[in-house]
């Protein structure tokens, strides 16, 4: 069995890659990279790689991370500027014994040591939404709620999971911020005994659950994807608004490594992309019900040429 699951609906083209390599028998962890990198190669999705809206002070901080659920490696950079594919930093990082983590120069430099593409990330485009966004926000800056992250959980033939996320963060985020994404646990999590995880929403609300990571830990007692991944966010949601009145965006995908997946939100309009060996690629629209409960069904043609138009469209400013 094989598969590859991924937030949101932008993540479509690169899992159709990724489908093909592991098709072939190719590993994870190049299916993966390849997958992400599809994502932060494209202008039009701004809250991944080229193209991603920038922090408080107008430049394109970038974070990931990256892990291989056979050997427990990991590799996660935050904060760093002017590369084109930080998901493959990150898993060049997961192969070094020592230093796996990196921030800002420090994640920069090692970047240039080793000859990762230096690309200038901000985008005339995401310069005009950014303008936009900082009129209509009557000169307050805060952190804009668009944000997308994206994170991939995915599975080889020989049964390795890697799981993987790549983000600009939170629009208009202070410099040097850095969310749950290149967070091991939070963001991302594997572990090829049992599947993976990912995340995606208010970083600094996801951390609190280390939420991927339960996700793994409770597929790992026996829940299904679909029922670790609504118990994880729907214990936390509860929990954040117990003990501090409100929980912020909480979405998240699983894959276990029968190639079985789940995934749950706490709010509408949480989108997610998967293939395996046993069906094509296809975007699904999450619902959530009353109890917390999260069915899915299929995009319709117009819902994903509508979402092609409104990412395509010129920024009105
Ligand atoms: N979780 C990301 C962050 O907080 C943002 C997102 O997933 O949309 O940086």
């Amino acid at each position: 069995m094989y598969g590859i699951i991924a937030t949101w609906r932008m993540a479509k083209e690169g899992i159709e890659l990724a489908d093909e390599m592991l098709k072939k028998g190719e590993t994870s962890g190049s299916a993966i990279e390849t997958a992400i990198r599809a994502v932060e190669d494209f202008p039009y999705y701004k809250s991944v790689g080229y193209g991603g809206l920038p922090n408080k002070e107008q430049i394109v901080e970038l974070d990931a991370g990256y892990m291989d659920g056979d050997t427990m490696s990991v590799g996660a950079l935050g904060a760093i500027k002017d590369f084109a594919n930080p998901i493959s930093i990150a898993r060049k990082l997961s192969e070094e014994k020592v230093n796996n983590v990196l921030v800002g120069e420090g994640a920069e430099k090692y970047a240039r040591e080793f000859q990762f593409e230096e690309k200038e990330m901000l985008t005339d485009r995401a310069k005009a939404f950014y303008r936009k966004k900082k009129k209509e926000l009557d000169q307050e800056l805060k952190p804009y709620d668009g944000h997308d992250t994206v994170g991939m959980v995915c599975l080889d033939q020989s049964g390795t999971v890697t799981a993987a996320t790549s983000t600009s963060g939170l629009f208009m985020k202070r410099s040097g911020r850095v969310g749950d994404s290149p967070i091991v646990g939070s963001g991302f999590y594997a572990d090829s005994e049992v599947g993976g995880a990912t995340a995606t929403g208010l970083g600094e609300d996801l951390m609190k659950g280390c939420i991927s990571y339960e996700i793994v830990r409770l597929m790992k007692e026996g829940l299904t994807p679909q029922e670790a991944c609504e118990k994880a966010v729907n214990d936390l949601d509860q929990k954040l608004k117990a003990k501090r009145g409100e929980a912020g965006d909480l979405s998240v995908v699983a894959m276990n490594n029968k190639g079985e997946f789940g995934c749950a939100t706490n709010i509408g309009g949480f989108s997610f992309s998967v293939a395996t060996q046993e069906q094509p690629p296809i975007v699904y629209l999450v619902t959530r019900e009353e109890d917390g409960h999260c069915t899915f069904e299929e995009a319709s043609k117009e819902w994903l040429e509508e979402y092609m138009r409104v990412r395509m469209a010129p920024v009105e400013e």
